[in-house]
């Protein structure tokens, strides 16, 4: 049972930080960014997307029924993106022919539902989720401890659009735990105070803020009664998870590597040439310049609501929260070693969270649908937490 206060207690406005587009370019680049088939053909209808095609030798390849990938040139940047950085296509045609994954990024938003649904006073709130693979949300926005939201010109008019992306509906009235257990609405609103109080420390370890986030899971519905004051995960299982997430595009070979520190290769993250992973775990790691930026990665990707709409429990999340923590320190380390430095900076940080973000926790289906999946959530996650 909830405290009594707690019952239909409105939602409150979390501080807000507004994002504003730097125009880096960055997000046009590297991935594949699908876009809807009823677009590329009226796209194709116009002289100059003709003529840019032919100059790239490139087409609209199909990606699935109802979407094309984005052509990208030979250095895997979207043909559409000028000297400029700035998109050729919003530049002729304006917004209506974008890619709608283009309007929205970083920005995914769902409607929360009403908390109270007898209740005129509580609408339903817009509540955005933020991808920390956009340079800006990264560099600026992660250490502010607060909501990443839209400008006003953008959220008014495109609020619906976002929040079409998961409706009100699709959100579930009881949310999943773990396992059989659910809490209410009121009770994830609990769960959600909860992390902004952990986390509001910013330089508090990410291990020990993780594992008081598994806390509260387990005392939900009510407040955890106990605080771990130091916490250190079970270190079999960081390497377990690498072992069984990391890219290793060179299979066996790659594996190998990152279990005895050999020599690793994946060119299309970390450059031609094999890095040698020799030192990587002895790298100088200065917690109070790294673990703010860290904290506020982990924050986010607690917070994803979308996850849940889609049908992840809540320690689906924080399994995932952990992985992203694990590869995120494995990226810094090896961008560190890739430029011979001996201490990780900010700078490999900032790249390492937009790299885990845009292969594995906020961009990659196949990532996020083991966790959906796996029966084995909570045991992972409790082991993990040894
Ligand atoms: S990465 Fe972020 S800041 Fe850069 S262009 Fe894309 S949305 Fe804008
Ligand atoms: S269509 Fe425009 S915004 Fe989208 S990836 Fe290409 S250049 Fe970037």
């Amino acid at each position: 049972m909830l405290p009594p206060e707690k019952k239909n207690k409105k939602l409150p406005s979390p501080p807000q930080a507004v994002f504003n587009c730097s125009m880096c370019g960055e997000c046009c680049t590297s991935v594949t960014v699908p876009i809807e088939k009823e677009k590329a053909h009226r796209l194709l209808e116009k002289p100059w997307v003709k003529t840019q095609l032919k100059e790239s030798h490139r087409v609209f390849e199909e990606l699935d029924d109802t979407h094309y990938a984005m052509p990208l040139d030979d250095n895997r940047v979207c043909v559409f993106l000028g000297e400029d950085k700035k998109c050729m296509i919003h530049g002729h045609e304006g917004e209506a022919l974008k890619p709608v994954e283009c309007i929205r990024f970083p920005f995914a938003a769902i409607r929360m539902p009403r908390l109270d649904k007898d209740s005129e006073e509580e609408t339903p709130t817009l509540r955005y989720d933020v991808s920390a693979s956009c340079k800006t949300v990264a560099t600026q926005l992660l250490t502010q401890q607060a909501t990443i939201v839209p400008n006003k010109a953008f959220a008014t008019q495109f609020q619906n659009d976002l929040a079409a992306m998961v409706h009100e509906e699709a959100f579930p009235q009881k949310i999943r735990v773990g396992g059989f257990k659910t809490v209410a609405l009121d009770g994830y609103q609990l769960y959600l105070d909860e992390l902004v109080r952990i986390f509001e420390d910013p330089i508090g370890s990410p291990e020990l803020a993780l594992k008081r986030t598994a806390q509260v899971l387990q005392s939900l519905p009510n407040r955890p009664k106990t605080q771990v004051k130091s916490f250190q995960f079970w270190p079999f299982w960081r390497h377990f998870s690498l072992y069984w997430f990391l890219r290793r595009p060179y299979g066996i070979m790659d594996q190998w590597a990152v279990l005895t520190e050999g020599e690793y290769s994946d060119p299309k993250i970390l450059g031609m040439g094999g890095i040698s992973l020799k030192g990587h775990r002895r790298l100088k790691w200065d917690e109070h310049q790294l673990n703010p930026l860290l904290n506020g990665y982990l924050h986010i990707l607690l917070q994803r609501k979308a996850l849940l709409a889609f049908g992840h429990s809540l320690a689906s999340v924080l399994l995932i929260a952990v992985s992203g923590y694990f590869l995120v320190q494995w990226y810094a380390r090896t961008l560190a070693l890739v430029q011979e430095k001996d201490e990780v900076t900010e700078e490999e940080l900032t790249l390492a969270i937009r790299l885990t973000e845009r292969y594995y926790t906020g961009h990659q289906p196949y990532f996020l649908e083991f966790f959906r999946v796996f029966p084995g959530v909570e045991g992972c996650l409790w082991l993990s937490m040894g």
